[in-house]
């Protein structure tokens, strides 16, 4: 939260896709829940836009069907967001945000630098990989 203003409204509770990708959050690091819940919040309050989460933790042999190479997820460090219907400027301030204030100190170690949101246009419908660094609790 980055202003008092924003302190003062009460979290809105987190919408999932599924009961299990929320039974599964609380199977994420501390810090990756945060950011989720910090997320959702902005979304929610800046611009009216409720965030669908996607996917959360996950098991190793579910990330080999889907033929995931990262264990981002299954490590506790990844969470998707739907982003099929949002507005390109709601998307571009939402990346520029959130970038601007963890990209760096929380974004995983990439060969082209830290990244916190990585944009997936394709595959099992369009959604934010947003990641976590290794060995941020
Ligand atoms: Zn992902």
């Amino acid at each position: 939260m980055s202003d008092d203003k924003q302190k003062l409204v009460a979290t809105k509770p987190l919408k999932f896709k599924t009961p299990i990708v929320q039974e599964r959050f609380a199977n994420m690091t501390q810090t990756a829940q945060k950011l989720a819940k910090e997320m959702s919040d902005w979304a929610f309050y800046n611009y009216n836009v409720e965030l669908v989460f996607t996917s959360t933790w996950t098991l190793a042999a579910e990330d080999m069907k889907l033929g995931r190479v990262s264990d981002s997820h299954r490590t506790g460090r990844a969470f998707d967001i739907r982003t099929k219907g949002l507005k390109e400027d709601f998307k571009k301030a939402f990346c520029e945000y959130f970038n601007a204030l963890y990209q760096k100190s929380l974004g995983a170690q990439t060969k082209d630098g830290p990244m916190l949101i990585v944009d997936k246009p394709h595959g099992s419908g369009p959604h934010w990989h947003v990641q976590v660094r290794r060995g941020v609790k």
